[in-house]
C-alpha cells in the first residue's frame, strides 16, 4: 500500500506482529467461546511467549520507523501508521519486561481476590491487591512519562491525546445537564421506570431466529461475519474479511440478548468497514476505544431505540416470541427504553450510564493523585454514589466491588464508555439531528447509514488519532452539547 520505500520495510517488518497479533485473536475468540475452563493456564503461557514475541519483532523495526518519522514526505496513511507504531514502542520501550510481569502477575492475583470479594462483599479481601495494582499504574504512568497529571499517562493508553482536562470539560458540562434531564423524564413518567416484560421469560430458540433476524436486517455479510455466544457479549476482529461477535441467552427480559447483538454488530460494522488498502499494517483497527464505542452505541441507542427500529423489527419480534401477540409497536418502544436509576452500571440505561462512568472517573482521579486511599474507597463511592443518584447502595457488592476493570488495572477505561456517547451525540447532529438516521430506519434500508459511517469513519481505521479524526468530520472534538441534545430530543419532546 505504500510507495515509500522506509514505510515499505517497515511494513515487511511489521508482518511477522500481524501474524501474531492474528493468531492471539484466533485464540481470544477460542477462550471465550470453546476453551474449557483448565486450559486457561497452558494457554496463559502461549499467548505471554507470543505477546513478548509481537514486542519484540515491533522492537526491531524501530530504527525503520525513526527514520520515517524524520522523512516529511509520508502521506496520511503512512504518517498514521508511523504514529500508530512509535505509540506501541514508546510503550514497549519504557516499560521494562519486569514491570510487565509483575503487572500480569499482581493483577491476575487481584482479579481471583475481586472475585471473592465481589461475592462475598467484603472490599477488605480486594483492598491489599487493589493497593499493589495501584502502585504499579504509577510507576507505569512515570515511566510512561506525562504532563501535569499521572491519569493523563493512563488515559492516553485508551483514548489517544485524551487528557483529564478534557475529561473534566466533558464531565462539567455533560453530568449537571443529564441530571436535570434525568429529573424531568422522572417527572413527566413518559418513559416507565419497570415493564412487565424485563421479568418474561423466553425460550432461547425464538430468540436464535430473532437474533438471525436482526442480522439480516442490519445486513451483517454472512461471508466475513460469524456470531457465536459468551456470558459477556464481545467482538474480535481477526481480519478484514473475519470478524466475530457473541451474544448472550439468559432466558428471560429478551431486550438484554437483542440490544447486545446490536452493540456488537456496531463493533463488527465498524472493524468490516476499515479501508482494504489498509490491511495487514498497524493502522487496521479501530481509532480508539471511545471510537469504538461510538460505533456499538450508535447502532444500540441511536437506531437500535428509536421508535423507527422499533417499527422495524416488531414483525420479526411478534413472528418468534409469542408472548408478545398482548405487546403492540409503542409497548414495545417504551420497554426498551425503561428509565431508572440503578446501582449496577452495566444495567443502567442510556441516560443514567454516564452518572456511573463520572462516578469512576473522579474516583480514579482521586486514587491517582494521591488525594484518596484505597482503604477510602468504599466511603467515598457511596457518598458520591448518593450524591448523583439519590440513594446509597445496599453493600460493596453493589457498589465499589461490582466492575471488574480495576482487577486488571484498567484505570482510564470508564471514560471511553461515555466519550462512546458523547461522539454518538455529535453523528446524530451531523446526520441533521438524527433525521437521516430516522429516514434510513424507516425506509428498512440501513445502507446509506452504513455508508456515512464507513466514508467518514470506518475506511480511516486509526490513519488519524481519535481527536484528528473527529476534527475531520465535525470540525470539533468530543463536544458533549451534543449528546444532551440528542437526549432532550429523545426523552422530553
Ligand atoms: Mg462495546
Amino acid at each position: 500500500m505504500s510507495k515509500n520505500p522506509v514505510v515499505k520495510e517497515i511494513l515487511d517488518g511489521f508482518a511477522p506482529t500481524w501474524a501474531l497479533n492474528h493468531s492471539m485473536a484466533v485464540m481470544g475468540w477460542d477462550i471465550e467461546t470453546q476453551m474449557p475452563e483448565s486450559g486457561a493456564k497452558a494457554r496463559g503461557m502461549a499467548t505471554g511467549q507470543l505477546a513478548m514475541m509481537a514486542q519484540k519483532a515491533t522492537i526491531d523495526i524501530k530504527p525503520l520507523v525513526e527514520r520515517a518519522a524524520k522523512t516529511n514526505s509520508l502521506d496520511d496513511r503512512e504518517s498514521g501508521i508511523v504514529r500508530v507504531l512509535q505509540r506501541a514502542l514508546h510503550y514497549y520501550t519504557r516499560i521494562p519486561p519486569e514491570l510487565v510481569n509483575d503487572l500480569e502477575k499482581t493483577t491476575a492475583e487481584a482479579n481471583l481476590a475481586w472475585r471473592k470479594a465481589r461475592k462475598e462483599s467484603n472490599f477488605k479481601v480486594f483492598k491489599p491487591h487493589l493497593e499493589k495494582v495501584v502502585n504499579l499504574k504509577l510507576d507505569i504512568a512515570d515511566k510512561l512519562g506525562y504532563e501535569k497529571h499521572p491519569y493523563n499517562a493512563l488515559l492516553d493508553l485508551y483514548e489517544e491525546g485524551f487528557t483529564v482536562a478534557d475529561a473534566d470539560r466533558v464531565y462539567d458540562i455533560l453530568i449537571p445537564e443529564s441530571r436535570k434531564i434525568i429529573q424531568k423524564v422522572s417527572e413527566a413518567g413518559v418513559f416507565p421506570s419497570k415493564h412487565p416484560l424485563e421479568s418474561r421469560k423466553y425460550g432461547t430458540e425464538g430468540m436464535e431466529k430473532v437474533n438471525e433476524g436482526l442480522l439480516e436486517i442490519l445486513k451483517m455479510p454472512k461471508d466475513r461475519f460469524k456470531m457465536g455466544v459468551s456470558t459477556h457479549p464481545f467482538t474480535i476482529g481477526i481480519s478484514e474479511d473475519d470478524v466475530r461477535i457473541t451474544t448472550r441467552y439468559e432466558g428471560k427480559d429478551f431486550k438484554a440478548s437483542m440490544y447486545g447483538t446490536i452493540h456488537e454488530c456496531g463493533h463488527a460494522i465498524y472493524h468490516l468497514g476499515i479501508g482494504k488498502e489498509l490491511q495487514f499494517t498497524p493502522v487496521a483497527d479501530g481509532a480508539s476505544f471511545g471510537i469504538h464505542e461510538s460505533q456499538s452505541r450508535f447502532w444500540e441507542n441511536a437506531v437500535g431505540r428509536s421508535r423507527e427500529f422499533v417499527n422495524l423489527v416488531y414483525p420479526l419480534l411478534r413472528k418468534n416470541l409469542n408472548f408478545l401477540s398482548k405487546y403492540d409497536r409503542e409497548d414495545i418502544y417504551y420497554y426498551v427504553n425503561t428509565i431508572r436509576k440503578s446501582y449496577i452500571r452495566v444495567e443502567a440505561d442510556e441516560l443514567t450510564y454516564n452518572l456511573h462512568t463520572a462516578l469512576r472517573y473522579e474516583i480514579e482521579k482521586q486514587i491517582l493523585e494521591g488525594k484518596a486511599k484505597v482503604s477510602e474507597l468504599p466511603e467515598i463511592w457511596n457518598d458520591t454514589f448518593e450524591e448523583y443518584f439519590g440513594m446509597k447502595p445496599p453493600d460493596d457488592a453493589h457498589g465499589v466491588l461490582q466492575d471488574v476493570h480495576w482487577s486488571w488495572g484498567s484505570f482510564g477505561y470508564f471514560a471511553t464508555y461515555t466519550l462512546g456517547n458523547v461522539v454518538l451525540g455529535m453523528i446524530w447532529h451531523k446526520l441533521g439531528d438524527g433525521r437521516a438516521v430516522r429516514e434510513s430506519v424507516e425506509s428498512g434500508d440501513l445502507t446509506k447509514l452504513k455508508g456515512w459511517l464507513g466514508t467518514h469513519i470506518h475506511r480511516w481505521g486509526s490513519v488519524y488519532s481519535p481527536k484528528e479524526l473527529q476534527r475531520r468530520v465535525f470540525g470539533e472534538a468530543y463536544n458533549p452539547e451534543h449528546l444532551l441534545n440528542y437526549y432532550e430530543q429523545k426523552f422530553l419532546a
